[in-house]
This record gives structure tokens, sequence and C-alpha cells, in this order.
């Protein structure tokens, strides 16, 4: 494929942009090569700058779980655009969305919307804190909650990516509340909280992991999170910012069979537009401003055109929740086709899945937490990337993301990806 005009598309957003892009990921740095420029989507399909067309395979890195350019999504959003873009006053559709999301998902009475997966999670840190009256937080290494000092700390996605998971201008005083714990080492966090007894205010977990590649948590790991926080008066938050009406109507929470204290959302819930929210139960959502103490705001926040786009969206999955099986039955076809073709090549390899979750290592250690996944081997990985693009496949350019599949895909369109990958000399 050619990609000459997002290389030049690329250069002249250098001169103006650092590193020519909003968000390190994009740049492609981990696997080489000029990233490429979207110019429109549909369904399952991005059409490029250069006239290309790819199967896609991160669907805006979660959000499109139905396809791009969804109708219901669409049609909702210019209808509400012509009414007016933004207020900074309150609107009905918030209390809609707020309504529909608190009845999906379970334990949850209250939900504040902002305007990133980022926000969600400082703010649900900052509420746990309020809430509590303790300072520390105990993160995993490799799990990413957004580019909140607290949480450039070991973190996962681009930040490991890029060799900046401990981001300078994140001060020492920040940095040394961000307890850090490996993912599935239950032992290593009872000792944590043993050393900071009394101190700290939250565990912060991906329930299934998405940025170190895909890691599912054993039941023995996450329950026990669960128990030690129930003893020990430590809010569990769960970011469900990628797991979120992905992993089923009522997410991890649902699909992992318990509760947590703060949930953390992004991506689906805003269809689309930029949306992040934060919940819990009456109580301690009753300790945010206005209603208490614990200050959190924003100008956009219930943003009407984002309100209309997650509003539909979730409509959209609350009335057809067979979407989450479906999604979950094309990721483990794609499970298997690449089983098949990589066991063929006698290649070493793991392949990590959670309902539409799914990473593909190259490693022949079980890959469980962040050490594991960083033992994939990236020159590997950078052949694959590439040769999939070359036939058209755009998978995510980093071995420490999951794919997000999207329910636009079709069997076809999973059969071509598993004979790009067949065609390819890893
Ligand atoms: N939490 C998780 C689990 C995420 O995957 C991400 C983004 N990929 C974030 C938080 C941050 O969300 P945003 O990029 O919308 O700020």
């Amino acid at each position: 494929m050619i990609y000459q005009r997002s290389s030049a598309l690329f250069k002249e957003a250098q001169k103006v942009i650092p590193g020519g892009v909003n968000s390190p990921v994009r740049a492609f740095k981990a696997v080489g090569g000029d990233p490429i420029f979207v110019k429109e989507a549909k369904g399952a399909y991005l059409f490029d700058e250069d006239g290309n067309q790819l199967i896609d395979f991160i669907a805006s890195w979660g959000p499109l779980i139905l396809g791009h350019a969804y109708e219901p999504v669409i049609n909702a959003v210019v209808a509400k655009a012509k009414k007016g873009t933004s207020f900074g006053m309150p609107t009905e559709i918030e209390t809609h969305l707020a309504k529909l999301a608190v009845s999906m998902v379970p334990n949850i009475d209250k939900i504040r919307f902002v305007n990133s997966g980022t926000e969600a999670c400082m703010s649900a840190v900052r509420l746990a804190r309020g809430y509590t009256g303790k300072d520390k937080i105990i993160k995993f290494a490799g799990c990413y909650h957004g580019h909140s000092d607290s949480f450039l700390i070991q973190a996962g996605s681009g930040a490991v990516t890029f060799g900046s998971p401990n981001s300078p201008g994140v001060t020492q005083g920040t940095a040394k509340d961000t307890l850090l714990a490996n993912y599935n080492d239950l032992v290593g966090v009872e000792e944590l909280v043993k050393a900071n007894e009394g101190e700290i205010a939250a565990i912060i977990i991906e329930p299934v992991a998405g940025n170190m590649g895909c890691i599912v948590p054993t039941d023995e790991f996450i329950q026990g999170l669960r128990k030690l926080c129930t003893e020990k008066g430590i809010l569990l938050i769960f970011d469900e910012v990628m797991t979120g009406f992905r992993l089923g109507k009522g997410g991890a929470q649902e699909a992992l069979g318990m509760d947590a204290d703060i949930l953390c959302f992004g991506k689906v819930i805003g269809g689309g537009l930029p949306v992040g929210a934060f919940a819990s139960r009456a109580e301690i959502m009753s300790h945010l401003a206005p209603e208490g103490p614990v200050y959190q705001a924003g100008t956009l926040s219930g943003n009407p055109l984002a309100m209309a786009a997650g509003l539909a969206m979730l409509t959209e999955l609350d009335n057809h929740p067979e979407v989450f099986e479906s999604l979950a039955k094309k990721t483990e076809y794609l499970h298997e086709g690449f089983q098949k073709v990589l066991d063929k090549k006698g290649i070493a390899y793991q392949i990590n899945r959670f309902g539409s979750m799914i990473s593909v290592h190259f490693t022949d250690e079980p890959v469980v937490d962040f050490n594991s996944s960083a033992k994939g081997n990236n020159e590997t990985f950078k052949k694959f990337f590439h040769g999939m693009l070359d036939q058209g496949i755009y998978l995510p350019p980093s071995a420490f993301e999951s794919y997000f599949l999207n329910d636009a895909l079709s069997y076809e369109d999973l059969d071509t990806t598993i004979a790009a990958l067949d065609s390819l000399d890893l």
C-alpha cells in the first residue's frame, strides 16, 4: 500500500504539533514508519488520505463498539448540534444518560460526567482520598489510568511504549503517595498494605488490563483484592474505561461477579465523543461538590453533543445486549485463527483474551503482569504489525495495547485478517 500523502501530512503536522500527534501512541514510534492519516471511516473500515481501505481493530481505542459512523449515534449528534453546542447550564439529557448508565451497571447510584478517562480516574482518586481522609493509593505496574500526575508511575500504554513510565514533571511529593504493586500478585499487595497500615485511600486497577496488552486477573487475585479492601477500609476503584460497556452491560463487575466501590468510565460511554464518568454508591458520591466538599468541575462536562452520542450508544447496547456475545464470539474466532497460523509457523507466542479484548505477545512465557508482557519480542512485533498493515489490517501500533473489536467486523474480515497473518514471514 502507498502512504505518500499520510507521510506528507505527518511532516506538516510535526512543524506545529509536538511529534506531529496529539496523543503519543499515534506516532508509530514503537513500530517505526509514519502514521496513517485517516480521512473517514464507516463500519469496520478506515479510509485513509491515500485512498487505502483498512480493516480497523482499534475502533478509536475502544469507543466505537458498533463500528464507525454508526447511524443512530451520528443522527443523535447532528440533531443535537443544530440546537446549540454548549451551554454551561444543566440539560435534561444528562439525567437521561445518567439514569440509563445507573440502570445498566450494578452497584452504583450516582454518576458524574467528565470529558475523558483521565479526568474520570483523577477525580475518582480525589474522591476516594476526600472520603477516607487518607493520602496513598496503590496502582499496578503496567496499568494506565490516564495521564494525570499520580498515575504516571510505572504506567502502561503509551507511557511505557515511549520509555517514560515515570514521567519527568511528576513531583516526588506526588510520586510518594502512589504505591506500586504487580498485577496478579496478591501477596505483594498484602505486604504493601501492611507496610502502610491506615494510610491507603484506594487501590485502583484495570479489572481486565488492556494497557500492557490484555491481561486477565486470576480469580484468587481479584477476589482477594476485594476482601482485603473491605477488611482494611480501602476503596477498590475499578478503572472500567476499557471494560465498561464492552465486557457486558455491567462491565467487569458483572463479568467477574464482584463489586467495586468506585467505577471509572470512558470510551464506549461517549460513543466516540469526549466523555468520561465516575460513579459509586450515593453515600460516597455525596462527598462531591456541590453536595459535599470534594471539588470537581468542567466547563464542557455533560456537553449536549457528547451526551447525545453516549445516550444513543448506550441505548443501542441496552436494547441489544446480544452484541456483547457476538463480539466475544468474533474475538474467539480471531483468537483460534491466529493460534492455528502461529502454531504452524512454530513461533513463540501467547494470546491473551477476555471477551472482546485480545492481544498477541511474541514470548514463550505466560503473560500475567507487566514484567512478562515486557519480555515480548519487539522485533517480531514490528514485522507482524507492518506485515499486517501492508495488507490493509490496522492493528494497535504497540504490543502494550489491547485490540478492540467492533461489531461491524464480519467473519469475512476476520478470515482476511487471519489469511494476512498466514502470509507473513515472521
Ligand atoms: N484508563 C484506562 C484503562 C485507559 O485505557 C485509558 C485510555 N486508554 C484511560 C484511563 C485514559 O482515558 P483518556 O485517554 O480518555 O484520558
